[in-house]
């Protein structure tokens, strides 16, 4: 019997990275190479690696970039400070934060007025909670779990805002949240369903392919939060589930006794690595390769004013502009 390869739907790059991607893209065809990220664009290595060669340079902070250097701040947003420090130095800046994080930001920024405490769910050094930490000018306790909502040391007729990171797993943060409304008396904040439309499908579509497959595979970095969330849903399922960057890390022992093998893609995931991964399986084995019934998404986030229109090669301005 041929493995049969089932595919997720939806699966793979979401709005924000496409947008991410698309802005690095655009500047180095408005500006020419360099043009200097600040962290890894999305977290996946061979879209960095790609950008790379076309002449994205990746810096970790902003002091490692050159004076009037086109300057880009990843989708995972920044906090204040380093929006600041790009000011002073004048760098021409263009943001490629996703809009969905952007919306975190001002939520929290809204809270915060309104005289709130706030509460950030997520993970502690991820990229995407350093920004949101930052973005805010108030105090924010930062948990992950609903064991940490007892151990925040607040009285519990404070009144409670949260904000989350919008890569989690939608369970996870659903219960976070019943924990806050059954600790403090008066909490705010926006429904699971609110944060992230991406995170959400991937997070379903996963869910239902782990009903109809062996054995799970999902394609995205190890360094990516919403990837690892799906192999913990493929887990939670109780398939044996595994993340791997490309079809190299395909492990032919993995398939001994299985008929049906699910295949889906973290959001900063490209589609040549999903190709790569059927590749390799059909290199072990003889397959068959269907798609499951899912969500079409169509959801697209505007660019930049300032890259919007595409430059061609004979038309490529030097003159830089700070947005
Ligand atoms: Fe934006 Fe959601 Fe994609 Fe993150 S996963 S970049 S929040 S659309």
């Amino acid at each position: 019997m041929p493995l049969q390869v089932i595919l997720a739907q939806p699966r793979g790059f979401c709005a924000g990275v496409v947008r991410a991607i698309d802005i690095v893209e655009r500047a180095l065809e408005r500006y020419s190479a360099p043009v200097y990220v600040r962290h890894e664009i999305v977290h996946n290595r061979h879209v960095v690696d790609k950008l790379r060669r076309k002449g994205a340079v990746f810096v970790e902070d902003l002091s490692e970039i050159p004076t009037g250097a086109t300057t880009i701040f990843s989708a995972h947003g920044v906090a204040r400070t380093v929006e600041e420090e790009a000011r002073l130095r004048e760098l021409p800046v263009i943001d490629a934060t996703c809009p969905l994080v952007t919306k975190v930001h001002i939520q929290g920024r809204r809270y915060a007025k309104s005289g709130r405490t706030l509460v950030l769910i997520g993970h502690a050094g991820h990229a995407e909670v350093i920004g949101t930490m930052g973005q805010v000018d108030a105090p924010m306790h930062l948990i992950s779990t609903p064991d940490d909502v007892a151990a925040l040391p607040l009285p519990i007729d404070t009144p409670i805002a949260y904000v989350t990171q919008t890569t989690l797993s939608v369970d996870d943060t659903r219960s976070v949240i019943e924990a806050l409304h059954a600790h403090f008396e008066d909490v705010e904040g926006p429904d699971v369903s609110e944060i992230c439309y991406a995170t959400q499908n991937r997070q379903t579509a996963v869910r239902d392919l782990a009903r109809v497959s062996d054995l799970l595979i999902v394609v995205g970095a190890t360094n990516s939060s919403n990837s690892n969330r799906l192999r913990e849903i493929g887990e939670e399922m109780g398939i044996p589930s595994y993340l791997v960057d490309d079809g190299d890390g395909v492990d032919p022992e993995w398939l001994h006794g299985i008929a049906s093998v699910g295949v889906t893609a973290g959001a900063s995931a490209p589609d040549e690595l999903v190709d790569s991964v059927i590749a390799a399986l059909r290199s072990i084995r003889s397959i068959t390769v269907s798609k499951l019934d899912g969500v079409e998404e169509n959801i697209e986030f505007s660019l930049p004013a300032v890259l919007r229109t595409r430059v061609a090669a004979s038309e490529m301005a030097p003159e830089q502009e700070q947005i």
